[in-house]
């Protein structure tokens, strides 16, 4: 049983980035957790603010909680909270063992987050970095005394808001053709963030004609595209 982790600085990032590979993944049998660093309580959650911007921070993250753990219901996904407060993030020792600890124990094959470099948003290349980090520290402590040490999981960007600014260039396509309903579904749980939804439904036909036109699988209506931070080991060339 293949087992999926996904990292999201903010609770809503899994969501729009990830929710169609997270789905698929359950499809077919595989196990997934989704770790959100923080609530995006102070730089996500403007839609909150503008309804009302005397409301407390602690009253923004109960919100954000409640609509990513309904997102992550839909698709059928464990989700852990780590609040670690957002805008800016802040990343300790003591986080970047948490996140080796998380790692340790879940083991996954696969690990999804940001891409290495994001100008529109400072905690998304932070999450990257301590997600790099905690996966060489649990994959390579090699004492027993340092971390539990597990076989180094395959480990992917997601697609950020604005790719080329990014740096990302996607090399894997997942087809989602067949969660589409259940990325949807989770996106309407985000408030009112209408617009980030067509976006987000509008990327993936987008990235489909890609998928289809390098694989010739004209049967791929939706999909999400990767890309791949480690070269890939593989049996053979077939
Ligand atoms: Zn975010």
């Amino acid at each position: 049983m293949k087992k999926l982790l996904v990292v999201g600085a903010h609770s809503g990032d899994f969501v729009w980035r990830a929710a169609g590979t997270i789905a698929k993944t359950i499809e077919e049998g595989g196990t997934t957790l989704v770790i959100a660093m923080t609530y995006g309580e102070r730089g996500e959650s403007g839609e909150l603010w503008k309804e009302d911007p005397k409301r407390s921070e602690e009253s923004v993250k109960i919100i954000r909680r409640v609509q990513a753990q309904k997102a992550a219901d839909i698709i059928g996904t464990p989700i852990q909270f780590l609040d670690w407060g957002d805008y800016p993030m802040l990343v300790t020792d003591e986080r970047i063992n948490q996140i080796t600890s998380i790692i340790g124990d879940f083991e996954p094959d696969v690990i999804l987050t940001h891409s290495e470099k994001d100008p529109f948003n400072p905690d998304h290349p932070l999450a990257f970095q301590t997600v790099q980090r905690a996966r060489l520290l649990s994959s390579g402590a090699g004492v027993p005394s340092a971390f539990k040490n597990i076989a180094p999981p395959a480990w992917y960007s997601f697609e950020p808001h604005q790719p080329e600014l990014s740096g990302f260039i996607p090399d894997t396509f997942i087809d989602i053709s067949s969660v589409m309903d259940k990325k949807m579904a989770a996106m309407d749980c985000l408030g009112a963030q209408n617009y980030l939804k067509d976006y987000y439904a509008e990327l993936a036909g987008r990235r489909a004609n890609h998928a289809r036109r390098i694989s010739g699988k004209k049967e791929i209506k939706f999909a999400e595209a990767l890309q791949s931070m480690m070269p890939r080991v593989v049996k053979s060339i077939f």
